[in-house]
């Protein structure tokens, strides 16, 4: 059994990667910031298919409370350590570069590029030692493309993959791969604004997404069969864009 943290693993695509992780045998952290209905919710469905996991909330953007609860875990938990990190927690905040304000930059900046390093830095130095891990960044066709409105968003997680190809140079010679997986539109609360019969027209396969088609994806780079799959930006989008 690996250990498995899947931050913003409550809701929407974070909690199909924490059930699909789940049923593949894994130990899955489920992190998220205020949600403890959704949260609760995510760890029952995991019981009652019969696999394992246990809730751990902390704000990813906070990095006094992340170095503080996670740092906690991972110093008391020294036996198990988090073999598969999933940097899933995110949030956008849309609007036109000469309106926004500069808490909107600064909260999805923190909260997408921040919490990588937030998480990512504790988790990185235990998976080193035992010369194995996987490290899967969730970033957005936003990041690859830019897309008009998400200036704030585009640069966080346009930055999150810059720091994925850098990340997977540092640590590939221990067994570590460092991947990012890039979705185009998927059918969650975060897209649940958004007018789907306009833009499906756009995608190839004319629909958005669903959250458990990005798990699919996930646990494919989360298990030991991804082993010579490093550095890579993975686009799951319907065709959009690539
Ligand atoms: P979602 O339905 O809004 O769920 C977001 C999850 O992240 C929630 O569990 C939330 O916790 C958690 N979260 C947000 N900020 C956090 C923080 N500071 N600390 C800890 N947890 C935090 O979003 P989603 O659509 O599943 O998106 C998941 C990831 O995929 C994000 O990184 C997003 O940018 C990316 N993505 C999504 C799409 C899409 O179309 N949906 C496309 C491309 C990329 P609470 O439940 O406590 O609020």
């Amino acid at each position: 059994m690996r250990y498995a943290l899947v931050t913003g693993g409550a809701r929407g695509i974070g909690r199909e990667i924490a059930l699909k992780l789940a049923s593949e045998g894994n130990f899955v952290l489920i992190n998220y910031r205020s949600n403890d209905e959704e949260a609760n919710r995510t760890l029952h469905m995991i019981k009652e298919q019969g696999g394992q996991g246990a809730l751990l909330k902390f704000d990813v953007a906070n990095r006094e409370e992340t170095d503080r609860i996670l740092g906690h875990w991972i110093e008391a938990n020294k036996e198990t350590p988090i073999q598969i990190l999933v940097n899933n927690a995110g949030i956008r905040k849309d609007t036109l570069l000469i309106m926004m304000g500069s808490e909107d930059w600064d909260s999805v900046l923190d909260t997408n590029l921040g919490g990588f390093y937030n998480v990512t830095k504790h988790v990185i130095s235990p998976m080193l030692v035992k010369k194995y891990g996987r490290v899967i960044n969730i970033v957005s066709l936003s990041g690859l493309k830019g897309l008009p409105g998400q200036v704030n968003y585009s640069a966080a997680k346009a930055g999150t993959i810059g720091a994925t190809k850098a990340l997977a140079q540092e640590v590939g010679r221990r067994g570590v791969t460092v991947n990012a997986i890039a979705p185009g539109f998927i059918k969650t609360e975060m897209t649940q604004d958004l007018k789907e019969d306009e833009l499906k027209k756009l995608i190839p396969l004319n629909r958005f997404g669903e959250a458990k088609e990005v798990a699919e994806l996930v646990a494919f780079i989360a298990s030991e069969k991804s082993s010579y799959i490093t550095g890579e930006v993975i686009n799951i989008n319907g065709g959009l864009y690539s």
